[in-house]
């Protein structure tokens, strides 16, 4: 179903000569790692190194591939522009062509007049097909151009829906494909516009505000759960997507001028378990959202994103709650 376009990296490797290849993976295809290991070693005679650790978003390039390889392939995501460009690194987006227009036209009674598109990059590709057949039905479609960290018109990321938020006040509902709750989620925290998923495989529409409510409303009790703290371990993520030490620095400032004990951390995998000595109040986490966003209950402290620090610190009304957009 989805496209790993094994071919296109077998010509890659062949017209790069290169002798050895990485390859990154997100969890959901690493179960295919041997497959595309035999392939390209067989096909290119270059020797494949599988990257064992965590991947979970471009955000997680590993930038030092070429200590143990001359190029890298990096599965499942698109490049993020502000990461730069090194030819040396392939992306495979791993997208799916399912035919939408059946699932698409049964929308059309259902949605609002003027729609705006949105996707995962698995199925940013249909965003053009599902504009004209929205169209030809009579409705006003908008795709939004995002930030520097989106690469195409009308996608979202886990932590970016800046293409979004760019056609918010264009339209009435969006209507998002994708499969999941993640990245819809994502949409759904930063814009305030009903959101309709449509999961381009199954056919299958739904509505997501009951979990982004739970989620949000888990967000308040953390927040109120943080005002009595008194030190605080501000996180600061070495992964090349995800680093936002400036941030950083700016919150452990208004931190300490609000008279606050803070301590600044530098950590790669955040989890319950690296997190587990350090003995403070609460944690503020620079880095992935998503992690304090979706995972707050396994931690034994309150773990808050950068604008809810600043709903603690007074910095920020609770009228203001915005998602923590990276
Ligand atoms: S920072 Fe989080 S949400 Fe954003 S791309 Fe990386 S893993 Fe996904």
């Amino acid at each position: 179903m989805f496209d790993l376009e094994i071919e296109n990296i077998v010509a890659w490797i062949r017209n790069g000569g290169f002798t050895s290849v990485a390859i990154q993976l997100p969890e959901g295809l690493k179960l295919r790692a041997m497959e595309i290991s035999d392939r390209l070693s067989q096909d290119t005679g270059a020797d494949v190194l599988i990257l064992g650790y965590p991947c979970y978003g471009a955000c997680d390039l590993f930038v030092d591939y070429h200590r143990y390889a001359d190029a890298l392939v990096h599965f499942g995501h698109s490049p993020i522009p502000s990461q730069g460009n090194d030819p040396n690194v392939m992306y495979i987006e791993a997208k799916a062509s399912p035919d939408i227009l059946e699932a698409v036209s049964s929308l059309v009674p259902l949605i609002p007049q003027k729609i705006g598109l949105l996707a995962t990059v698995q199925y940013v590709n249909l965003i053009p097909k599902a504009k004209e057949i929205l169209e030809g039905m009579g409705k006003k479609v908008f795709v939004g151009t995002g930030d520097k960290r989106i690469c195409y018109p009308g996608q979202v990321l886990g932590c970016n829906c800046s293409t979004a938020t760019a056609i918010e006040n264009k339209v009435d509902a969006f209507l998002f494909l994708g499969e999941g709750d993640f990245h819809p989620l994502a949409a759904a925290f930063g814009v305030k516009k009903p959101l309709i998923v449509l999961n381009p495989i199954t056919g299958e529409m739904r509505s997501i505000d009951d979990i982004r409510d739970r989620i949000l409303r888990k967000r308040f009790a953390a927040i109120e759960s943080a005002m009595g703290a008194e030190s605080f371990l501000v996180i600061v993520c070495g992964k090349v997507g995800q680093n936002r030490s400036v941030i950083a620095d700016d919150v452990i400032r208004k931190m300490k001028a609000a008279g606050k004990k803070v301590y600044k951390i530098m950590l790669d995998e955040i989890s319950p378990t690296s997190l587990m000595s350090y003995q403070v109040d609460a944690y503020v986490n620079t880095a992935c959202p998503r992690i304090a966003m979706d995972d707050s209950v396994r931690y034994s402290r309150p773990m808050l994103t950068v604008t809810e620090a600043e709903i603690v610190l007074g910095l920020r009304k609770w009228d203001d709650y915005c998602f923590d957009s990276i």
